[in-house]
């Protein structure tokens, strides 16, 4: 490794993006003694309590995006919707790691099936639709049900449209609001689980999971590790994360996220450029947290050590936990193995992250009890205990 490109602390970590994921990776780096950059669209944005300096802009904000990268030694996100021609502008010095190229596939669901498909790497039968009439044409010939999703800026479920009919399609294009999209096969789910890797500037690799994920009302509830796939499942889904790290050439961290189907087939659902909700838990369950493991991929340092320390489950705390009063967080006080974490957002809405908790238990089953009993304590009003 040559020791002239590795960031140390006292130079800048740029993170695009003020969300919970920048918020988790500046504790890390202020931690480590590197100086903090966030650049985002809010002012109190939960990252920036952590930074040392923040540049506040829209996301196509060219002018104040320049400014941002001015001052940075390396740039990583948080955030995936970072345009190309704000990418250019990154001085030719500073990193951007995961690269252009990694963004440009992961940030657009088609792109990123072509990749896969390109590269033999299994995912759930698809077709490229750019119009109403193409979305006609392949009803007519793909199995049903199908998932019609949006080419640009969906998650946790937004930007979908579950197609159980052809005679939908006007529907369904209708309710994407006519936008490119894929037309995915509905395939029958065993379980969803999702694999965290790191790849570092020799391209080592260090792989976390693959983790189990829950989700209710489209957005992830609970993770927990070990999941409970078979040995075939889980190396299968860590060999496709290794593998599509490889051919990404990537410099940093992605999530995989993956479906485990009822006959047994590893399916890969998304690739996310950065760390991912399911993650959260790394803090806590393994050797390096995902957020130090960026930190050390994107600085140009050898992988830390993913190990699994203890079994862990995580449970999200959503803007609903406050829907009847401020939660009640001596419950959490009173718990063994079981950690809180708050993002200072202000407004708890309905559905918005505003926080998690994670617990280690002698197993995963136990770990779920324990951090899905410690919300639901906490989910009570001050008022009705
Ligand atoms: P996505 O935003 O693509 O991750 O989709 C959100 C959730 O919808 C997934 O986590 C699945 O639970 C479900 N889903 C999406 N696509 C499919 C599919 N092709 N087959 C089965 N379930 C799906």
């Amino acid at each position: 490794m040559n020791s002239d490109s590795v960031i140390l602390p006292g130079q800048t970590i740029g993170i695009f993006g003020g969300g919970q994921l920048g918020r988790m990776l500046a504790m890390v780096a202020r931690r480590t003694g590197y100086r903090v950059h966030v650049y985002s669209s809010e002012v109190e944005s939960p990252a920036s309590h952590f930074a040392n300096q923040v540049t506040v802009g829209d996301y196509d904000d060219q002018n104040a995006f320049r400014e941002f990268v001015a001052n940075i030694d390396v740039l990583t996100l948080e955030f995936e919707n970072v345009s190309s021609s704000a990418l250019d502008q990154v001085p030719a010095h500073v990193p951007v790691r995961p690269g252009k190229n990694v963004l440009y596939i992961t940030q657009n669901r088609s792109r990123e099936k072509a990749f896969l498909r390109e590269h033999s790497i299994p995912c759930p039968e698809f077709a490229l639709i750019g119009s109403l009439d193409e979305l006609k044409r392949s009803l007519s010939t793909f199995s049903l049900p199908a998932v019609l999703k949006t080419s640009d800026g969906g998650y946790d479920g937004k930007g979908q449209f579950k197609i159980e009919d052809a005679g939908q399609a006007d529907e369904a294009w209708a309710a994407i609001d006519g936008q490119p999209a894929t037309l995915e096969c509905f395939v029958d789910l065993l379980c969803e689980v999702s694999v965290i890797i790191g790849r570092d500037v020799m391209g080592n690799s260090a792989l976390y999971g693959p983790i189990e994920n829950r989700h209710a009302n489209h957005i992830l509830d609970v993770s927990f590790v070990p999941s409970r796939v078979s040995e075939a499942v889980s190396k299968q889904a860590i060999e496709i994360a290794k593998q599509i790290a490889d051919r990404l050439e990537l410099i940093g961290l992605i999530c995989v996220e993956f479906f485990v189907t009822t006959n047994g087939d590893v399916l890969v659902n998304e690739i996310a450029p950065r760390p991912h909700n399911s993650g959260h838990l790394t803090i806590e369950a393994f050797a390096t947290s995902q957020f130090e493991q960026q930190l050390r991929c994107i600085c140009g340092l050898p992988v830390g050590d993913a190990n699994l320390i203890r079994p862990a489950a995580m449970t999200n705390l959503l803007g609903d936990c406050w829907g009847s009063g401020t939660p009640y967080w001596q419950a959490i006080a009173l718990q063994a193995e079981t950690h809180l974490h708050l993002y200072d957002k202000q407004e708890p809405r309905i559905g918005r992250k505003m926080g998690h908790i994670t617990s280690t238990a002698r197993n995963a089953e136990e770990a779920v009890a324990r951090a899905t009993t410690a919300r639901e304590q906490l989910c009570r009003s001050q008022e009705s205990v």
